[in-house]
């Protein structure tokens, strides 16, 4: 089994299949719909069927081939059978088989169920490589209880219109199911690149609450309003004294923009005390990080006696053979 980790996705040369391609390559499988995990140019899609409609939402015209949790298909003498990430709704992680070795692609994940996706489900068969997103990788990030710190902020702000900056997928949902759980009485407005995604959320079973158009009358509602913005749009409105403006991301510690004084670290990605524990769990022969930052994964894994996949010259990742 071949298999090339390159700069804009995973190769399979054996089947000419791609892993989350990010150039316009004939097929590729798509693990979720997230901008960085597909090219708008690819011509043949392999997905979920949750990815399918949000990868239309996002105007991907090109072919797709829906999967079923659980199912599996064939390229060639490759078998392939997916499994729920707990990302984003639809987001899959997909095991591949060939010649009697099998791989893991984890994809983005997030083992612990936050309600707005599939959750996350472990693998029922011995891998012999996994290759793992490992965005949180490094020592650094932990995530606290996001709603711990939501009800704090929202506390804090009871008598001011608060702004949220999030990414529109994802995020925004997530959000936004989370202040209806705490029950605030503040009505949740967005802009249409967020409130787009609500029907397939819906759709699919994942209800993130009501949400309205903002419009610009609602500033001096009582309570005061909640208004959720994606990044472009949030730039162009943070710096306005008349709200509470606050960057929701899990990049807090990493990346914040210049322009925002308060920040809501809330991550849809494993932190690494919790990607430790995915891999702990899988117990791979191998295993390989992709996406991300992973010298203290690495380190972690060596010392449980998990080898970390090396690149040999031809770039394919060196499997072992026992
Ligand atoms: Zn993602």
């Amino acid at each position: 089994m071949e298999i090339q980790p390159q700069a804009d996705g995973i190769y399979l040369p054996e089947v000419d299949f791609w892993l989350d391609a990010q150039k316009p390559v004939h097929t590729s499988w798509v693990s979720h719909a997230h901008g960085d995990h597909f090219h708008s140019g690819i011509k043949e899609v392999f997905c979920t069927k949750g990815t399918s409609a949000l990868l239309r939402v996002r105007g991907f015209t090109g072919k797709i081939q829906e999967v079923d949790w659980g199912s599996t298909f064939q390229i060639r003498d490759f078998s392939f059978r997916v499994l729920p990430a707990g990302h984003i709704p639809g987001s899959a992680m997909l095991i591949g088989e060939n010649k009697g070795k099998r791989f893991l692609y984890s994809g983005d994940i997030h083992p612990t169920p936050h309600g707005m996706a599939e959750s996350l489900k472990y693998p029922d068969v011995p891998i012999d490589l996994l290759i793992c997103e490992s965005t949180f990788g490094n020592d650094g990030f932990v995530q606290e209880d996001p709603n711990v710190l939501l009800q704090h902020l929202l506390d804090q702000t009871q008598s001011r219109p608060l702004l949220f900056g999030v990414y529109a997928l994802g995020k925004a949902q997530r959000l936004c199911a989370m202040i209806h759980k705490i029950e605030t009485g503040r009505k949740i407005y967005a802009d249409s690149g967020i409130i787009n995604y609500f029907p397939v959320y819906q759709d699919l079973g994942f209800d993130p609450g009501p949400i309205h158009p903002w419009r610009r009358s609602a500033i001096s509602e009582k309570p005061s309003p909640i208004l959720l913005l994606s990044p472009p749009a949030f730039k162009a409105r943070a710096r306005d004294l008349v709200w509470f403006s606050v960057w929701v991301s899990g990049w807090k510690l990493n990346y914040q923009p210049h322009y925002v004084r308060n920040t809501l670290p809330i991550s849809d990605h494993a932190d690494k005390e919790s990607l430790l524990k995915f891999v702990k769990t899988i117990q791979p022969k191998q295993v390989y990080f992709n996406h991300g930052y992973s010298q203290w994964m690495e380190n972690e894994c060596e010392k449980i006696l998990i080898k970390v996949a090396k690149i040999d010259d031809s770039k394919r990742i060196r499997l072992l053979n026992s």
